[in-house]
């Protein structure tokens, strides 16, 4: 038996233009179309994995605006059983650690978890913290970057992969957390039934209030860093062409070096 608790975030679809509010430099979520985080979309199917090989149950926790229950719906159409949706305007423009403390918050009230399941960064944010403060909050041990999870009666047996060190295996007693990568399944796509059952199937709606932490400890206003200024990223220029007259290799050598690359 497994309860799992699995973290979903809504991002921009990284197809459409991702822009920055003008007002407070905060990310404009309303001008592009929203997508479930597609490491998250991994993570479900991971505890759904878990799950099926065993018994348990999966809870979707997702902290974000009301349009978030599209993603929300998208993870409970997959098979996860239900889910808790902390949806306050106190929390626009959080930072990871607010974010962090709030997820911190919904976990706790859900009973009996013995996993947590996160993505090792989003799409968005890609801060790549929140697991590990999350852990920290929890007091759990935590196994991230996983390419291939295994859960073993009360033990979880994990292979991280990362650029610099490779493959390194982690082992810990449950309760714990883990962070998965792009890389570690591929997504069942919700079946018809999936997604009829899904419109069924209870989500928790909360405010910070109601999880007792402080709105004074959230928002844009009580974030330890902000942006102070943004500019659109410069068009794409149209590059340098080389014509190759037996000399293309010298030519490209010689482009490296003026752009300090070699
Ligand atoms: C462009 C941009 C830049 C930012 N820069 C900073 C910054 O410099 N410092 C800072 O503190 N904050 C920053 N933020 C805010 C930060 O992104 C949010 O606090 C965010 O909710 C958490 O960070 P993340 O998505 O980067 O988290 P990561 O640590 O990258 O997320 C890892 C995993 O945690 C889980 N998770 C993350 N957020 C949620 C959520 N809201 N609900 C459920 N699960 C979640 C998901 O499983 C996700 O895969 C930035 C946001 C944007 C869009």
């Amino acid at each position: 038996m497994t309860n799992i608790v699995v973290l979903v975030k809504q991002v921009p679809d990284t197809y459409s233009e991702r822009k920055l509010s003008e007002t407070d430099h905060t990310l404009d979520r309303e001008s592009a179309d929203a997508v479930l985080d597609e490491i998250n979309e991994r993570a479900v199917e991971e505890a759904l994995k878990i799950k099926e090989a065993g018994e348990g149950e999966v809870t979707v926790v997702c902290v974000g605006p009301d349009r978030a229950t599209d993603a929300i719906r998208k993870a409970l159409s997959m098979g996860a059983d239900k889910a808790v949706h902390v949806s306050d305007p106190a929390l626009h423009g959080s930072d990871v650690l607010a974010t962090a403390k709030v997820i911190a918050a919904a976990i706790q009230r859900v009973e009996g978890v013995d996993l947590v399941i996160a993505g090792n960064e989003s799409s968005d944010g890609g801060a790549g913290a929140v697991p590990a403060i999350l852990a920290e909050l929890l007091g759990l041990p935590q196994l991230t970057h996983a390419h291939h999870v295994n859960v073993e009666g009360s033990a979880i047996k994990v292979d991280r992969e990362t650029a610099d060190e490779g493959l390194t295996h982690l082992e810990a007693s449950l309760p714990a957390l883990v962070s998965v990568t792009e890389k570690i399944n591929e997504p069942r796509y919700p079946s018809f039934k999936g997604i009829m059952a899904a419109k069924k199937k209870p989500v928790e709606t909360l405010t910070v209030g109601d999880l007792g932490v402080d709105a004074g400890e959230v928002g844009l206003a009580n974030a330890w860093s902000s942006v102070v200024e943004s500019a659109p990223k410069p068009p794409r220029s149209a590059g340098v062409r080389v014509e190759d007259e037996g000399d293309g290799g010298t030519k490209v050598a010689e482009y490296l070096v003026g752009q300090k690359l070699i």
